[in-house]
């Protein structure tokens, strides 16, 4: 069976969203072209040269390295984005196995775009179109019937780097294969969870997703509740994203959000919630004065100086009788009463919200019913199963849970009959009652939509299973919602060792797992003895050892809290022996006698980023921030992060001289690794990592996180199969007393210029002692264990500073760097 490839995308449209897409493509290695209209002189163009016709694109590209989230994992990756205009290149449209088209929300123009692009389509690529309210269907009418079988919608989120969520959609001719096809690339190559939609306006996460966030609005209004004391009862205090409805309304764009909005005025006249969907007034009084949220530095909420400031929609009226927006001191809270509620189990939960005479209880009550009676109504128009409306709001809104999933935990049949009560009582937002499925049939017989069987599709009157596709083997713990029984990564498999902080067992009897399970994965000593017990285990009867948890941690560093104690009984010299076990295991984890492969995401800071450098591989999430980051408490790295940098210096000037090239001097390799250290620089993504020097080309970096895993316990089955040895031992040598030197001469100056403090200074010194090799002659050869022991000489000498301990305790109390 031939193998459906993508060697290449074409994106038209370089706004927002396809500039974004486009920039993801290049994150994960596809090879893209960049399509805009061409620029005309108006727009800047000169009027002969053809480059410049490319303008749009390449202004939009420049773009891209000033936007914040970045969506490039490295800005350099910008230049891969190959510029193309529709009047000179649509004959390069022919490279390309996929077209995905993300150009202005017009019909008119999309379909004119369509009939000009399609006789230069190659006959077996895909069209997707990012719509986000547009009928699929009907786009694909005007497409020659050739193409019709190969076009679907496929819509991401904004930002498409970090949104989890794709939705795809069929039209009633797309060819079943071909979605497949584009789900498996969707999934694997770009990283993304793909949730089918129906063609229906504003698909799922939109639609479930903005009508939840207008009946809020209009339950605050009801509840006279204001925006700060709204956000703080609906994020993360109630599972959903940290900033709640209004302050998201104003990241999004108070003019994207009531152009959603408008989508669902003009196409869902027939909904039985459409008096629901009226555009509320202090929305349309903000955009009407161009207050249009973060972008304008004012909209729900205003930052003035320091100070957050919220509307209050009640008031000012300038002296022409027109509204105006006036701020006042935001800071409002949820009741810790109602506080306490929301950490009830469920049922708990529900019942006392419902209860309750609160008025940000009853408000949150109204909320939740809104979205049961919202979501069940809609069902079977608009998913095919209750799994894809939690799935779209998981991964589209990142909430914890979906509607369904709440509303099942908290007891299927008793929270529908207080639904019903609210509908009957003329308390919800509309009449429609909720559908019969709902008290009859096997969905109030199992007291549950989602089954182990399947969830439940409306439509058909029966739960279907998860859809299986081969890419989904790669997901060795696919995620799924509440009740479908799916197993948890730690509490599966066959275990070999457990302590209170790290677990170690098996999944396929051949590579051998540490799971650390310490809060924010910090390296304590029993996470150090737990890791020497599962290398010894994995060397005795394993191919290899994966360090991978199922959260989205690798490790945030090395636990100071719980050395705090042998520091207070014995000082410094308590924690000498404490780091050199911390040593001892980095070593042993790089010569163990299989390979120890790390699985990293999210977080790999200090010893964290040690544990990785240490390991035979690295494969890691695209989203990983790797790096020594010890610096902002006062500290060196200590595990051997240090004694890694110089010797990666000495073996990439050994690679130099090898090649022939005269650079093979060991201090300009040092450099880059000690600015690294000193600046406590984190890569902003594993590419960058890789160019930190934390990740090595020869690592593998993974699109999706949740085929982590998988793709280690490969890496290390092969490495075992192919002969792997432990590295030899080997002397290393130093760049010594001349290049500290030359570094502490660049460091004068900047702390002479006011750059840095004298305490960086002396921190920065310390550091470029240990990845020099110390007071020692250029070239000499020492071992990892004395570069070792300096880190550990310099390490204990900070602790005892008072300057590094307010550092440290400043963490400790605040979480946030102390500047001294
Ligand atoms: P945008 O306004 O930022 O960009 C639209 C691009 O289309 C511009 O570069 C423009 O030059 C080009 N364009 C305009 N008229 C054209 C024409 N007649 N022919 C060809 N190109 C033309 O828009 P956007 O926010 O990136 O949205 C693009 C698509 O993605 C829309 O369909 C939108 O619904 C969808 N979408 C947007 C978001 C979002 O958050 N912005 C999220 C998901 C999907």
């Amino acid at each position: 069976m031939s193998r459906f490839q993508v060697r290449k995308v074409a994106v038209l449209g370089a706004g927002v969203m396809g500039a974004q897409i486009a920039a993801h493509l290049v994150n994960v290695n596809v090879p893209v072209l960049l399509f805009d209209l061409a620029a005309s002189p108006k727009d800047g163009a000169g009027a002969a040269a053809s480059s410049s016709k490319n303008l749009i694109v390449t202004k939009a590209v420049e773009g891209l390295k000033k936007l914040k989230p970045a969506p490039l994992g490295i800005a350099e990756g910008a230049a891969q984005i190959e510029p193309a205009n529709y009047d000179e290149h649509l004959d390069k449209l022919g490279e390309c196995d996929l077209i995905i088209e993300a150009i202005a929300e017009r019909m008119d123009w999309k379909l004119e775009l369509y009939k000009r692009i399609a006789p230069a389509l190659a006959p077996h690529a895909i069209v997707a179109s990012n719509t986000s309210g547009l009928s699929i269907t009907k786009l694909s009418q005007v497409l020659p019937e050739s193409i019709q079988p190969r076009f679907c919608g496929i819509h991401f989120f904004n930002p498409p780097r970090y949104m989890q969520l794709v939705e795809l959609i069929a039209t009633p001719s797309t060819e079943p294969q071909i979605l497949d096809q584009l789900e498996t690339f969707v999934t694997s190559t770009l990283g993304k969870s793909v949730v089918r939609a129906l063609d229906t306006p504003n698909f799922i996460a939109n639609r479930v997703g903005i009508a939840g966030m207008l009946a809020t609005i209009k339950e605050a209004e009801t509840y006279g509740l204001t925006y700060d004391v709204v956000d703080d009862l609906t994020g993360k205090k109630l599972g959903r994203a940290g900033s709640g409805t209004f302050r998201t309304a104003d990241v999004v764009g108070l003019d994207t959000l009531s152009h959603v909005v408008k989508t669902l005025q003009d196409n869902l006249q027939a909904d039985p919630f459409y008096p629901s969907f009226a555009t509320p007034p202090a929305l349309a009084q903000l955009i009407a004065q161009g207050a249009l949220g973060q972008k304008t530095g004012a909209g729900f909420y205003k930052k003035v100086g320091k100070d957050i400031l919220r509307l209050d929609p009640g008031k000012g009226e300038s002296a022409e009788g027109r509204k105006e927006a006036t701020y006042v001191p935001a800071g409002g809270k949820a009741d810790a009463i109602v506080e306490r509620m929301l950490k009830k189990a469920p049922a708990e939960r529900l019942k006392l919200l419902r209860e309750s005479t609160n008025p940000q209880a009853q408000f949150l009550w109204a909320i939740l019913r809104d979205s049961f009676h919202y979501c069940a109504v809609h069902l079977a128009d608009i998913a095919p199963t209750a799994r894809d409306v939690d799935q779209a709001m998981r991964w589209g809104f990142g909430t914890s849970q979906g509607p369904f999933e709440l509303w099942q935990q908290a007891g299927w049949t008793q929270v529908a009959t207080w639904v019903k009560a609210d509908i009957d009582a003329g308390k919800a937002l509309s009449k429609a009652p909720l559908p019969a499925w709902v008290f009859d049939g096997p969905v109030a017989a199992s007291e549950a939509v989602h089954t182990a069987e399947g969830s439940w599709n409306a439509k058909l009157g029966q739960f279907v299973a998860q859809r299986s596709l081969p890419v989904y083997e790669r997901q060795l713990f696919r995620e799924n919602v509440f009740g479908s029984g799916a197993v948890e990564a730690l509490k599966s498999g066959t275990e070999e060792y457990k302590n209170a902080e790290i677990r170690v067992w098996t999944l396929d009897g051949e590579v051998l797992i540490a799971s650390i399970t310490a809060k924010l994965h910090l390296i304590s000593p029993d996470v150090v003895e737990g890791l020497l017990k599962a290398v010894e285990i994995a060397q005795a009867k394993y191919k290899g050892l994966v360090i991978w948890s199922p959260d989205d941690v690798f490790s945030a560093g090395a636990n100071l809290e719980a050395l705090m104690p042998v520091f207070m009984k014995s000082g410094a010299k308590g924690i000498a022996p404490e780091e050199k076990k911390l040593q001892d295991a980095m070593l042993r984890i790089r010569y163990a006698g299989v390979p120890v492969v790390s699985a990293l995401r999210g977080l790999a800071l200090g010893g964290g980023c040690e544990l990785a450098i240490y390991s035979a591989k690295r494969v890691a999430a695209m989203e990983s921030y790797i790096g020594l980051v010890e610096v902002g408490v006062g500290l060196i790295p200590g595990g051997g992060g240090l004694a890694y940098i110089a010797r990666r210096a000495a073996e990439m000037a050994s690679f130099a001289s090898s090649a022939g090239n005269a650079n093979g001097d060991i201090f300009k390799f040092v450099t880059d690794g000690f600015t690294s250290a000193a600046m406590a620089k984190v890569g902003t993504s594993a590419i960058e990592s890789r160019r930190l020097g934390y990740l090595l080309w020869s690592d593998v970096i993974v699109a999706h996180k949740d085929e982590l895993l998988f793709v280690a316990m490969q890496q290390a089955k092969a490495m075992f199969d192919s002969g792997y040895r432990a590295p030899a031992k080997a002397l290393i040598p130093v760049a010594g007393r001349s290049g500290i030197a030359t570094i502490k001469v660049q460091l004068a100056n900047m702390r002479d210029g006011g750059f840095i403090s004298a305490h960086d200074f002396h921190i920065s010194s310390l550091i470029a002692d240990v990845v020099c090799g110390g007071e020692v002659d250029a070239g000499s050869l020492v071992t990892e264990e004395y570069l070792m022991a300096l880190e550990r000489k310099h390490f204990c000498g900070l602790l005892e500073h008072p300057k590094t301990q307010e550092r440290i305790m400043g963490m400790l109390q605040t979480g946030k760097p102390v500047r001294n």
